[in-house]
């Protein structure tokens, strides 16, 4: 979309930076504000798709309570002024200075929301920022929201930030949980056309929506309620299925996998019987689950912010990476992939969209390596 300017505002293609799914809209601006924002249906990438969230950026960009000048505390809580920003880096940056000649590196941490995680730019400076300083403690929104995946993302992969997702646009069996994408788009997810891929998925094959509540997402799709805080117990069955039924990918957990023993045993430690009572889903159901998940060539499990809000979300979590990982999912074409990917599509969707948005091609955003020590965690 190119720039359609009236005699007093001008609307400016833009996108959403709330999330990863990146959605396109259209900010109308008047006398430098902006005054109304719509779903871009140009953008390439998000084919006017948006959430709610997206449809209020304008709101908070206007919020009377948003700070446009750093401010300075000057006496007791609520005590600010407004200061220059030279004055509050110089500040800021004496400050600093003598935490990290006193303590070190491991004195500071780094906090940030998620406009700014996924504003391109801060995600090129933010390592090499606490590199320079010796420090590596990053918390972010995520942090918060769904740190259980982040725990998982560790233990599975070996790097909390090396996160994995369904390949949705090849995927013919898409098993969720904890995720209501079709109010809240594709979070964790990197998608912003939701409805389209998960309608497409449906066609192809199937999509099991696992939810306590009838929720939208799941009046669409096969909805298969469960218990509050049981999904952990529909995975340690699903698991015990794939064992015993001989479903599992034996040859990549035996290349690329360390631990698998230990994550075996503790699978059937669980009877089915007990899976069954704690998750409310019959042992037939889940086997039939299993069995479906494993045989279809293209198949993916994705579980998003519901799972972290009860007991057990680390581990629940854990078990989604684990069971794509065991039953051959994992780094398939429609079944579960890494990170990495996304910033090439990224990249070749900037290169595709940059011109016409003004931004420029990022050329290396990829993550670095650790390692983890954890039952059945991938090789790295
Ligand atoms: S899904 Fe919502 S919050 Fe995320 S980028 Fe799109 S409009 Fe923004």
């Amino acid at each position: 979309m190119t720039q359609t300017r009236t005699s007093d505002s001008v609307e400016k293609p833009t996108f959403c930076r709330l999330c990863e799914a990146y959605c396109g809209i259209v900010a109308t601006v008047k006398d430098g504000k902006v005054i109304a924002i719509r779903p871009d249906k140009d953008n390439p990438h998000s084919l006017g798709h948006v959430c709610v969230k997206g449809m209020a950026v304008g709101d908070l960009t206007n919020d009377p309570d948003r700070l446009l000048t750093p401010m300075k505390r000057i006496g007791g809580p609520g005590e600010f002024v407004p200061v220059s920003w030279d004055e509050a880096m110089s500040d800021i940056a004496a400050r600093l200075k003598v935490i990290l000649d006193r303590d070190g590196g491991d004195a500071l941490a780094l906090y940030h929301g998620n406009p700014v995680g996924f504003a391109t730019d801060f995600v090129v400076a933010v390592k090499p920022f606490l590199k320079a300083l010796g420090a590596h403690k990053r918390y972010h929104a995520g942090s918060q929201d769904h740190h259980a995946h982040l725990a998982a993302n560790y233990y599975a992969y070996g790097d909390a930030e090396r996160s994995s997702f369904p390949d949705l646009v090849n995927c013919d069996f898409l098993l969720m949980l904890g995720t209501n994408p079709l109010v809240s788009n594709g979070s964790l997810v990197f998608a912003p056309r939701m409805r389209h891929d998960l309608d497409a998925i449906a066609a192809r094959g199937r999509v099991v929506v696992v939810d306590p509540r009838r929720s939208e997402t799941a009046r669409r799709y096969e909805h298969l309620p469960v218990e509050p805080a049981g999904d952990l117990w529909l995975l340690l069955g699903m698991m015990r299925t794939l064992i015993e039924e001989q479903l599992v990918d034996s040859r990549f957990i035996g290349q690329m996998t360390e631990g698998w023993d230990d994550l075996r045993t503790g699978a059937l430690s669980v009877s089915m019987e007990e899976a069954a009572a704690r998750s409310g889903i019959a042992v037939e159901t889940i086997q039939s689950l299993a069995r479906d998940f494993a045989k279809t060539e293209r198949a993916a499990i994705y579980g998003r912010l519901g799972i972290c809000r009860g007991p057990h979300g680390s581990l629940t979590a854990f078990l989604i990476l684990a069971l794509n990982i065991v039953a051959g999912k994992f780094g398939k074409k429609g079944g579960r992939v890494r990170r990495q990917n996304i910033w090439r599509n990224l990249q070749r969707k900037l290169a595709e969209c940059g011109p016409r948005l003004g931004v420029d091609v990022i050329p290396n955003c990829a993550v670095g390596d650790s390692h983890g020590g954890i039952p059945c965690r991938l090789k790295v």
